[in-house]
């Protein structure tokens, strides 16, 4: 019933997100914490209005489709309050401690094999230019300044690894998009960042920043596609949630809806996603929660 609840509450009609190509094998499940069943539900059940009706095992066939899971987490023992408010998220008995008390600035690399070599866990902030990273980093951390990605189009991107509380990572990876960029920048990009995704064995999850103030943009979905292909664990963090003015005549609830319906078609499994705002601190302290159960099951 508690269940059946939270389905109503949820403002965002969402699909499974996996890429239909994607083979889970067994690096993605150890490092992507979502054991959640590809089982399919038909697109009438999808509907939060018609749950009252629904079947228990219905119920939990629809909450498998949508809700991230984590290890530890029985889906009958599912209550409403385990659920992150503005995301698809349950807490599970990974999640501890997560505010950041401490954090430096360790190195700048060019190239994934020259980021520090220790086995921290890391977890990767990545998005369009201009999306609200460094803005969201800084929110993060409550410090100004403390993102130092270079903005300028055609300047030597990096990969940016900051320590918390002297025992993980923030990596603030290079923005892609730039309007004014280079093919020959934009190759650069691809590899060097592809490089670190594919053989980063420290690497947690990649916060994958979506711009909820502007219509999906196929450079992100291209963005998504390729780490679900690849097997990266990702989660969308969708940005500016606080600009309820309509950007090119949409609010971020259209927009974030339009992008999950677009991403669907792609995808069986919906990864982690929450709603942020660097303006308001929406989301703030929620997607800290959500990484440190994500670190924690990693680490153990
Ligand atoms: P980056 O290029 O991805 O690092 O983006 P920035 O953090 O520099 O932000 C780009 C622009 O978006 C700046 O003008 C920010 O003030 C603005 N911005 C960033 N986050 C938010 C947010 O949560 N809400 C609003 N309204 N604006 C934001």
């Amino acid at each position: 019933m508690v269940l059946l609840l939270r389905y109503r509450s949820l403002t965002i009609n969402l699909t499974p997100l996996i890429p239909k190509s994607h083979k889970f094998h067994t690096l993605q499940s150890f490092r992507n914490p979502n054991f959640i069943s590809t089982s399919k539900i038909s697109a009438s059940s999808n509907n939060p209005t018609t749950t009252t009706n629904r079947s228990i095992s219905d119920a939990a066939k629809f909450a498998k489709s949508v809700l991230f899971i984590p290890p530890g987490v029985e889906i009958e023992e599912l209550t409403d309050d385990m659920v992150l408010p503005g995301s698809n998220i349950v807490i599970g008995p990974f999640a501890g401690h997560s505010q950041i008390k401490e954090v430096e600035f360790v190195k700048s690399s060019a190239r994934a094999r020259d980021c520090p070599k220790d086995d921290r866990p890391e977890i990767a902030i990545l998005g369009r230019s201009n999306v609200g990273k460094s803005s969201l980093i800084n929110c993060l951390v409550r410090k100004k300044e403390v993102a130092l990605t270079s903005k300028k189009p055609g300047k030597t991107q990096l990969i940016n690894h900051f320590l918390v509380n002297k025992s993980w990572y923030i990596v603030d990876l290079p923005g892609y998009g730039f309007a004014k960029v280079s093919d020959a920048a934009k190759t650069d990009w691809s590899a060097f960042t592809k490089g670190y995704f594919l053989n980063r064995d420290t690497l947690v999850c990649v916060l994958l920043l979506i711009d909820a103030s502007v219509p999906p943009q196929k450079i992100d979905l291209d963005c998504a596609n390729w780490l679900g292909r690849n097997n990266v664990p990702m989660t969308f963090v969708f940005t500016k949630c606080d600009k309820m003015k309509a950007a090119k005549g949409k609010r971020p609830d259209e927009n974030i809806k339009a992008f999950q319906q677009i991403i669907r078609e792609n995808f069986k499994i919906h990864p982690p996603w929450i709603l942020t705002s660097s303006v308001s601190g929406l989301g703030r302290d929620e997607l800290l929660l959500h990484m440190s159960q994500l670190r924690n099951y990693w680490d153990q």
